[in-house]
């Protein structure tokens, strides 16, 4: 552990001594839009650079010098938020802007810090969380692919897919492919915060400033990428272009797949933040004094039970506490929590423009709260501290605000909301909405996040009341909705969405219940038409491009944002320019392409037919009877061509088939894989001519590639089956089975 210390270290005074241009010249060679950072300029970022090589030196020794106890919890406090930056756990930029005003840091170290943690966002390898949560090479490569793309979004579209299409093929797991998408994610995000940092370097050197000086004005001016908000796909001039960098990566990471025994050996992270026991021992026990408040997408993704020696992480700061205690924990535990800080960092991209907030700030009085937003009452549970209460209050009004930005008319009056559950709690709810006495129940450990879902009952609420004169009802359920003929036709619009839309009810995640759909999209127009005003609001909305905390995973359809708006008409309005601009960025639409992401989703949802599951008594036969069972074809290009002309017939764009074909390829290769970890007890081979050919040993090389190809066709003409709905008409195509 002394000896990665001292590389790291090492690495990091040798950084700060070659100045912090050059990192800056750096980056900027992976981005030809970004501005270059003016030598005079960076010459605050050296200074900053300096003093973060003189914490790192302070910190790498196990047994680090005797200090004051004032002194030691300085040094842990500093520690914690070096490692926010580094984890890439929540906004560097909000953690920097805390730093600056943090009253428990020493006024004398305050701007040091800030300087030395802005230097370290230039300085940090983003893959620090992917070596923990993957392995070295894994974290090496995603951040190479999301980093060849000028717009990194890109770089993490092609991760995710590459990975998942491994992840069909059995290369990697399927909580790897997961994992890969949140590194992924913070790969994008340590981009954006490289280049934020550089323009406002540069910014501030123009403008006379020291760049901490204008950090808060830009935040109060959401002028970070890395803070803006993501809700919708990323745009591709070509899908071609996306297909074809998805499936590099994935013959990479096929091509892998075997060999990577070693590679995990090896794979022991080298970089330790912080070896110093007593920094360490510190950081847990200030995170635990300080006692912020709790974050639910901390909470819902750390691991449980925790390691007997830590406290579960509920809010950024125990998570930075974790993070530094990264390497004292054994193997599983460790890639547990690097996991979770992964996910953990993804979730609070929503937060990132949350106003730093530290316990005595200003906060508004309940009443205060209550009569700007028209409530009937606002109560909070005794059980909560008082820090909290104001936080809640402060949190709570600022939602309310931003809720209104969208839905300008929005009238909560008669509305309650209790901050506290509600006796009777129902297991895994994160809030509720009760329709009888009208009142939110919104406990402070879950439910932020879900307070626009929450609203989303809430005026489905009033357009019962307002349709029926009925209070105490949802609207959009059952006897009601059908009573009414104003409100059938978009109901049925709503829940009949097909299965590619992200807020579906056929989704098996999801509740079916019309007002959980309802209520699914309130949430998702919300978020959406804030990101189109560069807002995002996590006490609101947890809605993102890569799913959010309620399951949802993608945009709705066109159709279900028209029909949840004409739902929603009798109670509130929703402002034509606001319908229009959520519309603009969802696909597919008339005329636009289906997303590459959801096509392979879909074909990797059919569920394969494989005719030995049913009867053949080993995996050989599934050779032998593949010439009997599969489909008959002389060509062996036969499914490929069939669904080629019926996709041409429909007037499908032609990469679709190229997909379809690659995902056949990955399933083709899973089930190869799985036959040869699990070989056949006894081969009863019908056909001699396929005795063996996917089996594992020495084989003829001939036959296997015959045996396979003649699996691959099977597959592909299944997915085709499943997936085009063009095929059906299609069969008059003369070389198609009917
Ligand atoms: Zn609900």
């Amino acid at each position: 552990m002394q000896r990665t210390g001292k590389v790291w270290v090492r690495d990091v005074v040798a950084a700060a001594a070659l100045g912090v241009a050059i990192a800056a010249v750096a980056i900027i060679g992976h981005a030809p839009q970004s501005t270059v950072v003016h030598p005079t300029a960076s010459a605050s970022l050296t200074q900053g650079a300096q003093y973060l090589a003189e914490l790192r030196t302070r910190f790498h020794r196990p047994f680090g010098e005797s200090r004051s106890t004032t002194a030691l919890r300085a040094d842990a406090l500093q520690a914690l938020y070096l490692a926010r930056v580094e984890s890439g756990v929540g906004s560097p930029f909000h953690a920097v802007e805390a730093a600056l005003r943090d009253p428990w840091l020493p006024d004398s170290i305050r701007a040091n810090l800030a300087s030395a943690m802005l230097a370290n966002v230039l300085m940090i390898a983003p893959t620090a969380v992917g070596e923990y949560a993957l392995d070295k090479f894994a974290a090496a490569l995603i951040d190479s692919v999301v980093r060849s793309h000028s717009e990194p979004r890109r770089g993490e579209e092609v991760v995710r897919i590459g990975f998942e299409l491994a992840a069909a093929s059995g290369a990697v797991s399927r909580s790897e492919a997961g994992v890969a998408a949140d590194v992924a994610a913070l790969a994008r995000d340590a981009v954006y915060a490289r280049r934020d940092v550089a323009r406002l370097v540069t910014a501030a050197h123009s403008g006379g400033l020291a760049p901490l000086e204008l950090l808060p004005l830009w935040r109060e001016e959401r002028r970070f990428d890395v803070e803006r908000p993501i809700v919708y796909p990323i745009e591709w001039a070509s899908s071609r272009e996306l297909v074809a960098h998805a499936t590099r990566l994935f013959e990479l990471l096929d091509a892998r797949a075997g060999k990577a025994e070693g590679a995990i050996v090896d794979s022991v992270p080298l970089r330790v933040l912080v070896a110093d026991f007593a920094v360490r021992h510190s950081a847990r026990q200030v995170a635990r004094d300080r006692n912020a408040p709790p974050s639910p997408a901390i909470a819902q993704v750390t691991p449980t039970p925790a390691p007997a020696h830590l406290t579960s992480a509920t809010n950024e700061e125990e998570l930075a506490a974790v993070w530094l205690s990264l390497t004292s924990l054994q193997l599983t535990e460790r890639t547990s929590w690097a996991r979770a800080v992964a996910a953990a960092g993804v979730r609070l991209r929503t937060n990132a423009q949350e106003r730093v907030w530290f316990a005595g700030d200003h906060a508004p009085k309940a009443s205060e709260v209550q009569q700007r937003h028209g409530l009937s009452a606002i109560t909070l549970a005794s059980s909560i501290r008082p820090s909290w209460r104001e936080y809640a209050l402060l949190s709570l009004d600022r939602a309310l605000v931003d809720a209104r930005r969208v839905l300008p008319d929005l009238d909560l009056r008669g509305l309650r909301i209790h901050v506290g559950l509600k006796a009777e709690w129902p297991a895994r709810a994160m809030a509720l909405h009760d329709p009888e006495s009208r009142t939110i129940y919104f406990p402070l450990g879950t439910a932020p996040g879900v307070l626009a879902h929450e609203l989303g009952h809430d005026l489905d609420w009033q357009v019962a009341r307002t349709v029926f004169g009925e209070q105490g009802i949802y609207a959009t359920d059952g006897t009601a909705r059908r009573a009414s003929p104003i409100l059938a036709a978009p109901v049925e619009r709503l829940t009949s969405a097909s299965a590619l839309s992200g807020l579906a009810p056929t989704r098996h995640t999801l509740n079916a219940r019309p007002t959980e759909i309802l209520a699914r999209h309130v949430d998702w127009i919300i978020a959406a038409a804030l990101a189109n005003m560069g807002r995002s609001n996590g006490f609101l909305s947890t809605v993102q491009d890569a799913g959010d905390a309620l399951g949802n995973t993608s945009a709705p359809e066109h159709a279900q944002i028209d029909a949840a708006v004409s739902v929603l008409a009798s109670a509130t309005k929703v402002p034509h320019r606001t319908v229009v601009s959520v519309h603009r960025g969802v696909a597919p639409g008339a005329g636009r392409d289906p997303l590459v992401r959801h096509v392979v989703d879909r074909a990797l949802a059919v569920n394969l037919r494989m005719p030995w599951h049913r009867w053949a008594t080993s995996a050989v036969d599934v050779l032998g009877n593949a010439s009997a069972t599969f489909r008959q074809a002389g060509d062996p290009r036969f499914a490929r061509s069939c669904v080629a002309a019926s996709a041409r017939a429909a007037g499908e764009p032609d990469w679709i088939g190229d997909v379809q074909a690659l995902v056949a390829e990955a399933r083709t290769r899973d089930v190869i894989r799985r036959l040869q970890q699990f070989p056949p007890r006894r081969p009863l081979a019908r056909d001699p001519a396929g005795r063996g050919g996917l089996a594992t040993g020495p084989v003829d090389p001939a036959l296997r590639a015959r045996a396979t190809a003649v699996l691959r066709r099977e597959i592909e003409w299944q997915l085709a089956a499943a997936t085009s709905t063009p095929l059906v008409q299609a069969s008059a195509v003369p070389s198609c089975p009917k």
